[in-house]
């Protein structure tokens, strides 16, 4: 495929905003070239040109009519699960604090999940990312009497849509010790077959809940039998101040110190949230390179705080964005990153390299770690995971200026066209895999019955 006519902001080594360039992308989903008059001499612009004579697949020429092409965005920590709980109605006067939206909300929502819920709902949640520009996902599953094989629901949906995703299941003592073990089961089998069958499509982690619903004892398992795999451990860190209380009251340390101490955090490790964190964890992390997911509006949305983004970043942490579940907008994530920062410190200085290096260049760094794949950077070599966005810049725009763009424009604009590993998923801003209408009617059915169970 070759995309012509495109203003392309590369972010790669030199930060390049190229005017009127092309990007030829290759059949093995890589980008090939990128520069001028790439696709000259190809006719039939935007179809596909069939050549009778020749037995090599025909080159598609996509014509961006002036579009801005960057690389698609990517979510560090969402749970797809969570998507068929929109407009649920919750039994009883509305939680009060962090501990009891998990127990009347999402732990009741998890249960109730069968495996046809598991799969039509991360449809759903992926229909709505890839409209939104996001490509990939690092998803953090959990449904307890649909535990076994859950994964591949999921896998199947990314597939269907044609995203890339990191998948792993949520081990929890919370449960009780079978329940665990099924986790820690699940994680293991599907860890073991991702690595067997790998497509650079689908990656696994090792799925851990939080400090607070997991005892020493099946942490323990788990460091064991991810030592072997080393697929790295994806947990929610201190996301609420009760986490933290828990952990000083029952061991005596702080969240993260238990967690490094039983083995957890490693350079592998992806840790949500880290809100209550203190100095000496942050140094911690830093030290031992786990890196972190940051996901402000969730974070808003249920009171917990704000993490201390600015310090974690000036200590050299991994810091990447996710959404929690809460919206597929990544851009609203790098807005709200950006905000909160500006707000919690009362500086309206502060915040502009983090909310970048958050959103653009750390969630890569954190796909790359994971997959060993280049994404969200467009040179050749990269995956050819790409957005078209309706973005006609009404000033002038240079590498130098680009944040404001972001902020006030290009995070603003329709996104028309999501291609991912040289695939089309978006176009003309539909989403051309999968049959939406019927996927949304399949999902309205499914919600019933499960609120039902709720
Ligand atoms: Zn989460």
């Amino acid at each position: 495929m070759i995309i012509r006519n495109a203003r392309v902001v590369t972010l790669d080594a030199g930060n390049r905003v190229l005017d009127d360039a092309d990007v030829e992308i290759g059949s093995d989903g890589a980008i090939k070239r990128v520069g001028t008059g790439l696709g000259l001499g190809v006719s039939g612009l935007g179809t596909p040109t069939p050549n009778p004579q020749s037995p090599t697949p025909a080159v598609e020429v996509l014509d961006a009519h002036g579009r801005l092409l960057m690389p698609a965005l990517i979510n560090c920590h969402t749970h797809l699960y969570s998507t068929l709980a929109r407009g649920i109605a919750l039994p009883g006067p509305a939680p009060k604090n962090f501990p009891e939206i998990l127990r009347k909300l999402w732990w009741r929502l998890d249960r109730a999940l069968e495996p046809d819920d598991v799969y039509v709902s991360a449809l759903v949640g992926l229909i709505d990312c890839a409209k939104n520009g996001v490509g990939t996902l690092v998803d953090h599953h959990s449904s307890p009497n649909a535990c076994a094989g859950s994964l591949d629901q999921i896998e199947r949906a990314f597939r269907e849509v044609g995203l890339r995703g990191v998948l792993c299941y949520e081990t929890s003592d919370r449960d009780g010790p079978a329940k665990a073990q099924a986790a820690l089961d699940e994680n293991v089998r599907f860890i073991e077959r991702t690595r067997r069958a790998g497509d650079g499509l689908i990656a696994a982690s090792f799925g851990l809940h939080a400090s607070f619903t997991l005892s020493d004892r099946t942490l323990r398992r788990a460091v064991e039998a991810e030592e072997s795999l080393g697929a790295g451990f994806h947990i929610h860190v201190a996301e609420d101040r009760s986490d933290l209380e828990h952990a000083r009251r029952r061991f005596k340390k702080t969240v993260v110190a238990r967690l490094r101490d039983l083995g957890v955090m490693t350079d592998r490790t992806l840790a949500a949230h880290c809100i209550h964190v203190t100095a000496g964890d942050i140094a911690a992390l830093a030290k031992l390179g786990s890196a972190v997911a940051h996901n402000p509006q969730s974070n808003a949305n249920n009171a917990v705080g704000v993490a201390k983004l600015l310090e974690l970043m000036a200590a050299g942490v991994l810091v990447g964005l996710g959404s929690d579940g809460y919206s597929p907008r990544m851009w609203d994530e790098f807005k709200t990153a950006f905000h909160l920062q500006k707000l919690r410190t009362g500086d309206p200085r502060v915040g502009y390299a983090e909310a970048w290096a958050a959103a653009l260049l750390n969630n890569r760094t954190i796909a790359r770690k994971l997959w060993g794949l280049e994404l969200g950077r467009i040179e050749a070599g990269a995956r050819a995971d790409l957005i078209l966005v309706d973005y006609y810049p009404p000033t002038p725009l240079h590498a130098g200026n680009l944040f404001g763009h972001l902020l006030f424009g290009i995070a603003n604009a329709p996104v028309d066209t999501l291609i991912v590993d040289g695939r089309v998923v978006v176009r003309d801003k539909r989403c051309v895999t999968v049959d939406e209408a019927a996927v949304a009617e399949r999902a309205t059915r499914k919600a019933k019955a499960l609120w039902e169970r709720f």
